[in-house]
């Protein structure tokens, strides 16, 4: 209880709020301002009549978009629930459980893009349907979003899986945006944060590139070698996250974020709609790089995402060995720090101090900002920030807040030993600068 105060209730109503009012502004700035959030700015500022214009230029529903989305989600649902997977355990909760889980994303992944190639190679379908009908798409992704955010609110209240894993904050806002459940189940066996996180919004983020890339050559003819590196880099990253799908239950969002409108309109609207931008930027504004750019470029983003992949299996790798095992040839290093659970239990576990967990506290996240740099820098020919960099900005500001509350509950938690630690590794993300 008691974790809202105004601040945090006047900024919980106005994310409930402002959410699908920014994501639309995008929406409308990649339709009818040449892919400039500015322009679109200030034609609404020196505009007479601003409703009207927004009326006018509001992306549509249609039927057909909203049953393809549903039955988007009854397929990745049924995928989820009924393909076979490796049992895996999630991180105890502070609630004291250890939630287990069938993973099953990599093979959900290459089952839904098998079909997306049949489909197109059979011409059962455009491949650029999605980015056709992406208006549609988006207003159906919205209303689910905001009606998951209320299923999982109500649910919360009234029928939680796990009470000691819920907390009321005192402000019905807060609740709603930050969420009351920390893993919400139906059943035993379907986890609502995991599936949501995961599986409609992932899977898809290849596709809608995809689409887009396909809209582009129908529109231009060929396929710029910038929405190549995106594509290739946006696939190597979500291929990451599903044959690692056991670490990532080991992650903040699993083990630390509830699941309210933040997660729920977040993995519906937000993860396809704002992760793919680029694609989406490039597919109405191509941009042909030079070939030393596009080396540098992929490079880049590939070195980045070894970094990346290779600090989080670290930690994943030496606590699971608890600490004794090799790393980079040496013995790892860590220190060993007490907790306890709600339930009074004392628990153990590791704070590494080596290799990549030496250089800063949160390497990890500075190979993940490298990479969205490199994801983002291959759209920048026209020299716009808003919206082809918002993929990397976004980042920036999430992954900033996550060092912040992230490291306040790494204090709660680990007290003392959490101080030791920062003083052996002092620097967040980039040694002698932050
Ligand atoms: P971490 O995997 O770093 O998890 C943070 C938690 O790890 C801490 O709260 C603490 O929790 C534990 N921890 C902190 N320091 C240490 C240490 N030295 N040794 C061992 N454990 C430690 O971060 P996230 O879960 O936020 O992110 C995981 C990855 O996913 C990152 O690479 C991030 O960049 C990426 N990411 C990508 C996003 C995207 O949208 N593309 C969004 C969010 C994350 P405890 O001790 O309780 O386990």
């Amino acid at each position: 209880m008691g974790r809202a105060n105004t601040l945090t209730n006047v900024v919980s109503t106005f994310m409930v709020l402002w959410c699908p009012v920014w994501v639309t502004m995008n929406w409308m700035s990649l339709e009818y301002f040449d892919g400039s959030l500015p322009a679109l700015i200030k034609a609404f500022w020196t505009t007479d009549d601003a409703l009207s214009m927004i009326w006018r230029y509001l992306p549509q529903a249609s039927w057909t978009a909203s049953l393809a989305y549903a039955s988007w989600l009854a397929f990745q649902a049924l995928l989820y629930y009924a393909l076979p997977g490796k049992t895996s355990f999630g991180q105890r909760t502070p609630g004291g459980c250890r939630h287990r889980y069938e993973i099953n994303g990599a093979m959900a992944w290459a089952i839904t893009h098998l079909l997306f190639a049949v489909a197109v190679v059979q011409e059962w379908l455009d491949p650029a349907w999605i980015a056709k009908n992406w208006a549609g798409l988006f207003v159906a992704a919205n209303v689910y979003g905001y009606l998951l955010a209320v299923f999982v609110f109500v649910k919360g209240r009234y029928a939680p899986t796990n009470v000691e894993d819920r907390k009321f904050s005192g402000s019905w806002a807060y609740d709603f945006w930050m969420g009351l459940e920390l893993n919400p189940r139906i059943g035993s066996h379907f986890d609502v944060k995991l599936f949501h996180n995961g599986r409609p919004g992932i899977v898809a983020w290849t596709l809608i590139d995809l689409s887009f890339a396909a809209w582009q050559y129908e529109k231009f003819g060929s396929v710029s070698n910038s929405m190549l590196i995106v594509i290739v880099l946006h696939t190597v990253y979500t291929l990451d996250f599903f044959f690692n799908e056991d670490w990532y239950l080991k992650t903040m969002d699993i083990t630390h974020d509830h699941m309210g409108m933040m997660l729920a309109w977040g993995d519906a609207v937000f993860l396809p709609s704002f992760y793919t931008i680029q694609a989406q930027y490039l597919a109405y504004h191509p941009v042909q790089l030079s070939t030393p750019a596009f080396i540098a470029l992929m490079a880049l983003g590939m070195g980045a995402y070894a970094a990346f992949r290779a600090s989080n299996s670290e930690k994943l790798h030496v606590r699971e060995a608890d600490g004794d095992t090799m790393v980079w040839g040496r013995p790892a290093t860590a220190l060993r720090c007490n907790y306890w659970t709600a339930d009074g239990k004392e628990h153990q576990s590791l704070l590494l101090t080596c290799d990549w967990w030496s250089i800063a506290r949160h390497t990890n996240y500075t190979a993940d900002l490298v990479l969205a740099w490199a994801m983002c820098a291959p759209c920048s020919g026209d020299g716009l920030v808003l919206p082809p960099w918002t993929y990397f900005i976004f980042q920036f500001v999430l992954l900033n807040h996550r060092i912040i509350r992230g490291e306040e509950s790494c204090r709660n938690k680990y007290g003392e030993k959490w101080e030791e630690y920062c003083e052996i590794v002092p620097w967040r993300l980039i040694p002698g600068i932050y």
